[in-house]
């Protein structure tokens, strides 16, 4: 029997639109339900999640999925949170490629869907483990 074809690359923004229908159909995010509250005139946040690494930013999407507001506070700069592009020494992930990682149960939100759209099918079954600095991109 034939194999199927790899995928060809569609583009990020593809992946996106994608991403957006199926959190549609899916009624996410939920609209906000927490009561708004103020102590001494100031809005009170319902959740602050400190570090945005993949922990938290696996938490806030969550809690936002739920109607939460959860901003993300972190000591690193944007796009240097966590340890991938700062204190990391070995150059690739230590898991194998296949698992899904911080993905919500969201197959568009899977590295391999981020991958696959900018670069196919036949990539992904080329690469090996994942680069550090790419997700570090993918988070
Ligand atoms: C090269 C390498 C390969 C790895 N491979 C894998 C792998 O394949 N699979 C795997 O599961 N894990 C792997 N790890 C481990 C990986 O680092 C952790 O799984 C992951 O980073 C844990 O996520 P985290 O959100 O808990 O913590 P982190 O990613 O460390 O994020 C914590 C964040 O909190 C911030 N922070 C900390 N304290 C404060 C504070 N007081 N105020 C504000 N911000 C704060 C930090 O700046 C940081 O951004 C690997 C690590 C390295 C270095």
């Amino acid at each position: 029997m034939n194999q199927p074809l790899a995928p060809a690359p569609q583009g990020l923004a593809a992946l996106e639109a994608r991403l957006r229908q199926d959190l549609s159909w899916l009624e996410i995010p939920a609209k906000q339900w927490v009561t708004p509250r103020l102590v001494d005139g100031q809005p009170v946040l319902d959740v602050a999640i400190i570090g945005g690494g993949m922990a938290g930013l696996a938490a806030a999407a969550s809690l936002t999925h739920q109607g939460i507001v959860a901003p993300i506070f972190d000591q690193s700069p944007e796009g240097y949170e966590g340890p991938w592009a700062t204190t990391a020494r070995m150059e690739t992930l230590r898991s194998p490629k296949q698992l899904t990682g911080p993905a919500l149960g969201l197959p568009a939100l899977t590295f391999r869907a981020w991958f696959e759209a900018q670069f196919g099918g036949e990539a992904w079954d080329a690469l090996d483990k994942i680069p550090r600095l790419q997700w570090m991109d993918y988070l």
